[in-house]
């Protein structure tokens, strides 16, 4: 099994094909710009050898084997273990929701909690795998554009790793502030830019080697590599078995190009015999793929987000060349809900005792859709991925369960004396 130096990853272009140095600077193509991604040899590998392997590590105490990222280091990064910065990253629960299933219209549905990751979303297993990678190319600052969750991930792994970091996020209401805090807390130098999401990544992009800044957006083919570990954990706890569909909520489509190409490994490995369908929700306010999509993927046309699912606010994704491939290999769908509706599966989710952020509901919101239109069948096995904590944003939580909203649940202010609560608990 291969560790360290004797490498079979290369990194490509997807747009002109060429080959590229894998351990390069540079997140994108240096002759075209285009994006990158690892391919790697997988006939080395023997499915039985790996399952074996993977799941021996989760009986070691040593960290790069208790991570549920570099738990499945073969497919990952070629890295030594003592290059790996990990913080017990993954490993998240899968839960099974006979109610939610029911409300959503399948016969069964289990959520993958990414909220359960060390700073709160999927993010950690991007961030692990990319400031490794950077500590070993000698980067002496790292950053984002973020609308959130990115920055707070990286302001933790910059710390753990010694290196600088620098993140951008948007000015004002559409940063949630508990995000923000994190971010500030562990360190990070902040600025708050007058402009959107997709704003700030064009001028992180365009100052980075200025700058010298090793940009861990996810454009960055390693973050990717690292987020296709809930895919693999997801499918070890099922037994190797695919459900018949993966859903996830879609922004900047990192986890979508990042799932699809962890699904084609497994198919191809023969870790799985057949391959789930993906199907990927958007905000009605924010969903420029899903139009492609509708258009018999017509070129993609970036649109001005707007929706309160902030994580997921984004108008120009950039990994659209890499998602609409995959999921087109993966005979995938993409649809939208709005944000009354993110709001209500939100509810629920959160009253199933799991609780997520407004962004990680479109998942739920775009199952019952597409479960109303026909497109996901009530005998068809569903896992839905939750990315991010209910914490991420206390106060989507609060303003709705304030409203007349169908699901609310507000609380009751009462006199502080017996008699009052009483009345109050018996229904008086
Ligand atoms: C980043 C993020 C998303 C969007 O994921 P993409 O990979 O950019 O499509 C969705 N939900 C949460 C909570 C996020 O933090
Ligand atoms: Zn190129």
């Amino acid at each position: 099994m291969v560790t360290g130096s004797t490498t079979t990853e290369s990194l490509q272009c997807v747009r002109c094909g060429q080959d590229q140095n894998l351990w390069q600077l540079s997140p994108r193509c240096t002759a075209c710009g285009g994006l990158l991604a690892v391919s790697r040899d997988l006939s080395e590998y023997d499915a039985t050898m790996l399952r074996g392997a993977w799941a021996a590590r989760r009986g070691s105490l040593a960290p790069h084997d208790r991570s549920g990222v570099w738990r499945f280091r073969e497919l990952i990064a070629p890295l030594d273990l003592d290059e790996m910065t990990a913080r017990g990253e993954g490993n998240t629960g899968l839960y099974p929701t006979e109610e939610l299933a029911r409300w959503a219209g399948v016969a069964s549905l289990h959520l993958k909690h990414e909220g359960e990751n060390p700073t709160g979303s999927f993010k950690d297993r991007g961030m692990t795998a990319g400031v490794s990678v950077a500590r070993k190319l000698g980067a002496r600052t790292v950053a984002c554009a973020s609308t959130g969750n990115t920055s707070a991930s990286l302001a933790s792994y910059a710390a753990l790793a010694g290196l600088g970091c620098l993140v951008l996020v948007p000015a004002g209401e559409h940063t949630s502030a508990a995000k923000l805090s994190q971010a500030l807390a562990y360190g990070a130098r902040t600025l708050a830019i007058r402009g959107d999401f997709d704003r700030a990544l064009v001028l992180l992009q365009a100052l980075a080697p200025e700058l010298d800044l090793y940009v861990l957006n996810s454009v960055n083919p390693w973050r990717l590599e690292g987020q296709k570990s809930i895919m693999f954990e997801t499918l070890e706890a099922l037994g190797w078995e695919a459900p018949d569909w993966i859903v996830l909520p879609g922004g900047n489509l990192g986890n979508t190009s990042a799932f699809t190409k962890a699904l084609l490994e497994m198919r191809e490995l023969g870790l799985i015999a057949r391959l789930p369908r993906i199907a990927v929700v958007q905000a009605a306010g924010a969903s420029p793929f899903a139009a492609s999509y509708a258009g018999g993927w017509a070129p993609l046309q970036p649109v001005r987000a707007d929706t309160m699912a902030t994580a997921i606010r984004i108008g120009d994704p950039v990994n659209h060349p890499k998602a609409s491939a995959g999921v087109r290999a993966l005979d995938g769908v993409v649809t939208t809900v709005t944000d009354p509706e993110i709001m209500d599966a939100k509810a629920l989710v959160d009253r199933a005792g799991i609780g997520c952020e407004p962004a990680s509901a479109a998942s739920i919101a775009g199952l019952r859709r597409l479960c109303k239109e026909g497109v996901i069948g009530a005998e068809e096995r569903v896992v839905a991925v939750i990315t991010g904590h209910l914490l991420k944003d206390p106060d989507a939580s609060s303003r709705y369960h304030a409203s007349a909203a169908e699901h609310a649940n507000p609380p009751t202010e009462v006199d502080a004396d017996e008699r009052s609560i009483r009345a109050v608990v018996r229904g008086l």
